[in-house]
């Protein structure tokens, strides 16, 4: 196994009772590296995501995060997660909690630093997406774009090492999917190692430097950008691509 994979499937296989959910699903990400995975609703995008921090847990095969393996009952799933952003579609943030308190909440308690520290901290991330003058707000109070910017400085305030994105443009209206994708862009050219379900195909050609497409619980085609969608190999992927292009 290569040292600088982050995160890597081994033949990862996943029933929901009956149904084979992920079927064989091996995959590596090196660091630094930005995966787009797509397909059509159903092929089990979410499902792969969620196992990497077992929000979802898998039955065969291995899953391995920073060279250790991952699985329901293992020490140390916490401070895996910890290593791990994850970004959803919903943005989760706490409606009766300040934007700052937002990011702080996790900091104080889980993180155990100091207040003062959080609030730094959560400042210099806000900053960063761009938002730093709506702290005071109620999520409320914000347009869903400014909540989803919210949500990835949420998921940075922990320093993760790695972040999942679930789709984070899907609930937007059309006039806010630009900058939060602005602002994944930008962690994107941090280096930041970044693995993003998304159908936003402009994104997918600028950033990803691999696009896994999937259908019915298998990786179908893995491919540079360019290759997948100037010579997708399969007609699953050319039917698909039409319909999201
Ligand atoms: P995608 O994200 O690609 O739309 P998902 O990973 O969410 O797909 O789901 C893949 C399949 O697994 C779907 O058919 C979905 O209905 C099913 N599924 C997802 N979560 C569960 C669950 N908790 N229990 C049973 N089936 C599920
Ligand atoms: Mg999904």
């Amino acid at each position: 196994m290569s040292t600088d994979d982050v995160i890597r499937f081994e033949d990862v296989n996943k029933w929901f009772g009956t149904f084979h959910v992920l079927q064989n699903i091996s995959l590596s990400v090196k660091s630094g590296e930005k995966i787009v995975i797509c397909g059509p609703s159903g092929s089990g995008k979410s499902t792969v995501i969620r196992c990497v921090n077992q929000l979802e847990t898998h039955q065969m095969g291995r899953i391995l995060v920073n060279g250790r393996e991952v699985h329901e009952d293992m020490k140390g799933l916490e401070q895996v997660r910890a290593e791990i952003g994850m970004v959803f579609q919903s943005f989760n943030l706490y409606p009766h909690l300040s934007v700052v308190e937002n990011l702080t909440l996790a900091q104080i308690w889980v993180h155990k630093r100091p207040r003062k520290e959080a609030e730094e901290r959560a400042h210099h991330f806000l900053k960063r997406v761009h938002i730093e003058e709506q702290a005071r707000k109620f999520p409320g109070q914000l347009s869903g774009g400014q909540q989803q910017r919210v949500a990835i400085a949420r998921a940075l305030c922990a320093n993760p090492q790695i972040m999942l994105f679930d789709e984070p443009t899907s609930a937007l209206d059309p006039e806010m999917i630009k900058e939060v994708l602005d602002v994944m862009v930008e962690l994107a050219e941090d280096g930041m190692t970044m693995v993003c379900v998304t159908h936003e195909m402009a994104f997918a050609r600028k950033v990803a430097n691999r696009v896994i497409f999937m259908d019915q619980g298998q990786i179908v085609e893995e491919a540079s950008p360019e290759e997948f969608f100037n010579a997708p190999k399969t007609d699953r992927a050319r039917l698909f691509l039409s319909q999201v292009l």
